[in-house]
């Protein structure tokens, strides 16, 4: 079939935004991108990731023939290699083959506990549906996790708790309906730049009132009424002290507390501690401005909280979520349009990866793998034989780092991650995979993890392959095939099941639909079988414009907002809180706190975007640091400097500015050449078992 001379409409690889995207082709090549005006998430804006970063598609180190280690790598003496000479290149058939009688050898020597696999948040929802049935059916594990668990987990798990779902609750572009809004532990303008347009609008054109609370200055402060500048760790002292003067002063919705929650005296009697002068001590904050945040939307008509990665990733994330839930419940500012609790997701299908059971508590839908009657129906769904299906909660993805070794996780399966650039202590996730007995690597370029497998499988990319992907804003939409797969790379669905058929041969073990699918639609058609929140979602009617989850049927419009009426778990439920910091402290030895991040032109571990010509744009990693604290280390813009932290040390240039506060450096993390993530620290939160990726205290000296 030629694919060429055309426009074909699909939906951006990268953040969660979830861009529509027009790509225009001749002669099978991708050689401008566009976004019509009436696109209903952008209405034809695009920032420049997804209008000129799709060029990765056509980088000279893109990896499109299996490959397979030359040098059989051993437990503890396995290595890195990004050169090609050290892997030689194989069929589809020898190298699924060895993949399945390896991973048959070592299930059938040490059981389910000692396989593992990650999920992606870039790939489909039907590749990651694939993928978490295949390890869940044919390997009886749970160890299936994706980087969820490293961005938004205290989200979820916050959100499960209070309200009983943990998606966003409005739509993105509803932030126009907001009179007042907070945005906190977001650099919303770098990292959702579109949504950031629709708030300079809200603030600009319809008069909104901005909060911003974050440690930087971060572009979205230009447009804020107030700026809060917290010190990293400190959410839960600011937050809790807002709704302390919201309480006080009488400016909560007693109504809705009555009529529609729970625990409130409890959570009341909680908060009498963190009085404004208390958060300030703790926070560096002026009381006076909490207090006049409090005032400002403890009077909202309509007022809403936006939140990314500073709020969960924290060693008490989960803590410093549900301090901003109970802002909403508290003033009612939830269940209507223009309202509500909002975690921007940061990749372009977080969302939809942990809808379709990425993760290992949950099968699809979030229903609890621990759970008999959810057990006993994805063992019929999936024709496995009662009991079949382990109802153990699975590792989460630092946890199965952690574990690899003898007794543990043996073999890892990677589609599409980097945890070799995602996850903290980078030191010990080297030796730990290292330690690996065998790695399989499903990627587009040889990252940084797999550098260290034994057999590398080249997938499409997002050009290249049918599906869909699920937005922040739980709108599910079309990713659609362009251009035909470079060389003999293939669509992660596809290959999932090629390798399923194997193991079902192997392991002697037959399940559904014998892996026969014909394409993703079908694939669809099973999960919206098991998912009721996907139950409305067939392909002819995301044709244009995709459809919001839950969509209960197929005549179900889909659901613009939350928790109208009620919410999943009945009555929405207050929190009280205690207060927590940092888990690590600057002192002496490591005077100052690092905090991580992203920048406007990059994504995520870089595996894309530093193929890309955005790389040109934004090319090193490059430390924040404020004047003062740079007069005091005699350090100028551009000065090479070292920082270390107890765990590692980087080389990399300064800038000296403003934009962070004293005593805090900033650090993206796409960089491997200097890897932000060898000086984090993989402390975790206790519930939802993200790390602390926004607070550690490190040293700076000039390098
Ligand atoms: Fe893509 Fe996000 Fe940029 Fe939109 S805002 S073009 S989804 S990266």
């Amino acid at each position: 079939m030629s694919l060429s001379d055309r426009v074909v409409s699909t939906t951006c690889p990268f953040c969660g935004v979830g861009c529509n995207l027009q790509l225009h082709i001749q002669d099978d090549f991708i050689y401008r991108v566009t976004s019509p005006f009436d696109s209903v998430v952008n209405h034809g804006n695009l920032c420049v990731k997804g209008r000129f970063g799709y060029d990765f598609i056509y980088n000279q180190n893109r990896i499109t023939t299996p490959l397979i280690r030359r040098t059989p790598q051993k437990p503890g003496k396995r290595t890195q290699a990004f050169d090609l000479s050290e892997w030689r290149e194989a069929t589809w058939d020898e190298a699924l083959d060895l993949i399945a009688d390896r991973l048959t050898e070592i299930y059938q020597r040490d059981g389910s506990r000692a396989m593992a696999a990650y999920c992606c948040a870039k790939a489909t929802n039907e590749d990651n549906y694939l993928m978490e049935k295949l390890f869940r059916a044919l390997f009886r594990t749970n160890h299936i996790d994706h980087c969820t668990r490293l961005c938004h987990a205290a989200s979820v798990v916050a959100l499960q708790m209070a309200v009983g779902s943990s998606a966003m609750s409005n739509t993105a572009a509803e932030v126009i309906q907001n009179d007042v809004f907070i945005v906190t532990g977001s650099n919303t303008a770098e990292n959702h730049p579109i949504i950031a347009l629709q708030m300079k609008a809200a603030v600009q054109k319809h008069g909104a009132k901005l909060i911003v609370v974050d440690p930087r200055r971060v572009e979205m402060a230009n447009y804020a009424t107030l700026w809060l500048p917290e010190k990293p760790g400190s959410d839960i002292a600011v937050f809790s002290a807002m709704a302390h003067v919201i309480l006080k002063e009488k400016l909560y919705n007693q109504e809705f507390i009555d009529q529609r929650t729970e625990n409130f005296a409890e959570f009341a009697a909680s908060m009498e501690k963190f009085t404004p002068e208390h958060a300030e001590i703790v926070s560096g904050v002026d009381r006076n401005l909490i207090i006049e945040a409090a005032r400002l939307y403890g009077n909202a008509r309509n007022g809403a909280i936006y939140w990314s990665l500073g709020i969960p990733e924290h060693s008490h994330g989960t803590a410093n979520a549900l301090a901003l839930i109970n802002l909403a419940l508290l003033t009612g500012n939830i269940g209507r349009p223009g309202t509500g609790l909002n975690p921007l997701r940061g990749q372009n299908n977080v969302q939809g990866a942990s809808d379709m059971g990425a993760m290992p508590w949950h099968y699809p839908g979030y229903q609890r793998v621990d759970d008999e009657q959810n057990a006993r129906k994805f063992e019929q769904a999936w024709h496995i034989e009662p009991g079949g299906l382990n109802r153990t909660l699975g590792l989460t993805t630092t946890e199965i780092v952690s574990s690899i070794g003898p007794g543990g996780v043996r073999s890892l399966y990677i589609m599409g991650e980097n945890p070799m650039m995602s996850e903290p202590n980078l030191n010990h996730t080297r030796h730990k995979l290292e330690q690996l007995e065998f790695l399989v690597a499903q990627d587009i370029f040889i990252n940084e993890s797999g550098a260290f497998a034994d057999v590398f499988l080249p997938a499409a990319s997002w050009a290249e392959k049918d599906g869909t992907f699920t937005n922040t804003d739980r709108r599910v939409q079309r990713v659609r095939q362009a251009i035909q797969a470079r060389g003999q790379s293939r669509a992660d669905w596809q290959i999932v099941c090629d390798l399923a058929r194997r193991l079902e041969t192997r392991l002697k073990r037959s399940t559904s639909a014998g892996w026969n699918y014909q394409n993703p639609a079908e694939v669809m058609r099973e999960i919206g079988s098991v998912v009721p929140e996907y139950r409305g979602i067939t392909y002819e009617r995301i044709e244009n414009l995709g459809i919001q989850t839950p969509t209960w049927d197929e005549n179900h419009p889909g659901t613009p907002y939350l928790f109208a009426e009620t919410f999943p778990r009945g009555r929405g439920k207050f929190h009280p809180l205690e207060d927590a910091g940092m888990a690590e402290m600057p002192d002496e030895d490591y005077p100052l706190i690092l905090t991580t991040g992203r920048v406007l032109e990059h994504w995520h571990g870089g595996t894309l975007t530093r193929h890309s010509w955005l790389d040109d744009l934004f090319p090193e990693a490059l430390m924040e640091i404020h004047p003062a604290d740079a007069a005091h280390l005699k350090i100028n813009a551009g000065n090479a400097v070292r920082v270390t932290s107890r765990r590692g040390s980087i080389v990399l240039r300064a800038i000296v500015t403003q934009k962070t506060t004293p005593g805090v450096v900033f650090i993206p993390f796409h960089f491997a050449e200097a890897a932000a993530n060898l000086l984090t620290q993989d402390i975790l939160d206790p519930q939802a078992k993200i790390p602390e990726y926004k607070a550690c205290a490190v040293r700076v000296t000039p390098a």
